[in-house]
């Protein structure tokens, strides 16, 4: 009998990725699946999915618990709701999630199987049933880099971060494209014209980003033309907790004791797709330019090393050229100044593929043994 998955947030940014994915590899073979949604039961299920039937509500608990997995990319108010309700009721089944809010539990995994299929083997044998997709930030990061904190190199890793706006979903990416199009309206024209003062276009411009008419009900403040160094929410500490997530979910996915230190700061920039991260990492020792590049290309089949050239940077270094491939491309790596033992690198993912969907798209894989 084919095993029943109930997928759950299937439309939103992280889910339409992961829905051309799996039929891109043809996951839908041999499952039988029941599409959800939160705001559009009764409503027709996804069209590019044949014998999809109709959406059925996503609170509804017991509809949900005829399933073998439930697959979430819903987010995590609706984790924290539903999880806890269904697991009160005795389900059984495997719970796979793009959400945070179950990262951090004792009896959960952080999945990326390039870099932690041990850890993710030995949970299914211990019965771990939570599976749960990491920060994007962090996936892209140790796609990067694990090919050097695997050979026990590293010591610690700052990671400046360039988040894309598509990272904080749907709403948002609109929104941007909608600011866009505001500095365009006021300012295209006058950009364009050859003759026309620089800095009248740049005032009209700024002036706008200042004024009330700005489109900024999701991010709270001008994104294009602009940036904002604070993603998620205050910690006590001073960071913000897209920071906090760097140490806590890299150590958890790898399974580190001790604790690998990574810190940085977190900041959202108008790019559409793919986070990028500056990064600076303190070797242990003065390892050799030539094998941190061999050990990077060796780590795993989805790694590219771009030449510290300004042609290869250009080309293949941006979030133009790498989204919506699974490609982590890692370059502008070199020796810094400071001496022998520190390292920068420039890496840029697709925060939606390796980031959040593909993670996810391969747990459901492997708990169905396929
Ligand atoms: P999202 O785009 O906001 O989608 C979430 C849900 O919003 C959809 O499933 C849909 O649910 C509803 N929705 C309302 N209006 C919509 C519209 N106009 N278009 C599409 N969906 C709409 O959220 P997301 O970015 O995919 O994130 C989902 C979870 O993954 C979050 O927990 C997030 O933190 C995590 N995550 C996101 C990323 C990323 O790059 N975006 C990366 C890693 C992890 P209904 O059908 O039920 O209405």
């Amino acid at each position: 009998m084919n095993k029943q998955v109930a997928m759950v947030g299937w439309r939103g940014m992280v889910g339409s990725v992961l829905m051309q994915r799996m039929l891109d590899e043809k996951d839908f073979e041999g499952l039988d699946v029941t599409f959800f949604s939160t705001s559009q039961a009764g409503q027709p299920g996804p069209a590019m999915v044949s014998g999809a039937g109709t959406l059925v509500d996503a609170f509804d608990i017991d509809a949900l618990a005829a399933h073998d997995v439930v697959v979430t990319c819903q987010g995590g108010d609706y984790t924290k709701d539903v999880h806890p309700r269904l697991r009160a009721m005795g389900w059984d089944g495997y719970w796979i999630d793009a959400a945070s809010a179950l990262r951090m539990v004792d009896n959960s995994v952080i999945v990326l199987d390039p870099v932690n299929r041990d850890v993710m083997d030995r949970a299914l044998d211990e019965g771990i049933k939570d599976f749960i997709g990491g920060n994007c930030t962090v996936s892209l990061m140790l796609l990067a880099v694990h090919g050097l904190i695997q050979r026990g190199w590293v010591d610690w890793i700052t990671s400046m971060t360039y988040q894309s706006a598509s990272g904080a979903g749907a709403a948002q990416m609109k929104e941007l494209v909608i600011q866009m199009a505001q500095i365009g309206a006021a300012a295209g024209e006058a950009a364009a014209e050859s003759g026309a003062p620089v800095l009248e276009v740049e005032s009209t411009v700024s002036d706008l980003l200042r004024s009330a008419d700005l489109q900024i009900d999701q991010f709270g403040a001008p994104l294009a033309a602009s940036l904002i160094p604070w993603i998620d929410r205050a910690m006590e500490n001073g960071q913000t907790r897209e920071e906090w997530k760097g140490q806590a979910e890299l150590n958890k996915i790898l399974n580190l004791n001790p604790e690998l230190p990574v810190d940085g700061q977190c900041v959202r920039v108008g790019a559409m797709r793919c986070h990028s991260q500056g990064l600076t990492i303190k070797l242990k020792q003065d390892v050799p330019l030539a094998d941190i590049e061999a050990a990077i290309r060796e780590s795993n089949d989805w790694v590219r090393l771009v030449p510290n050239t300004k042609e290869a940077t250009l080309q293949e270094l941006t979030p133009a050229a790498i989204s919506g491939r699974l490609d982590i491309g890692i370059g502008r790596l070199r020796k810094m100044t400071l001496g022998g033992d520190y390292l920068t690198a420039f890496t840029v993912g697709d925060q939606l593929l390796w980031g959040a969907a593909e993670p996810v798209r391969r747990a459901l894989n492997i708990v169905l043994g396929r």
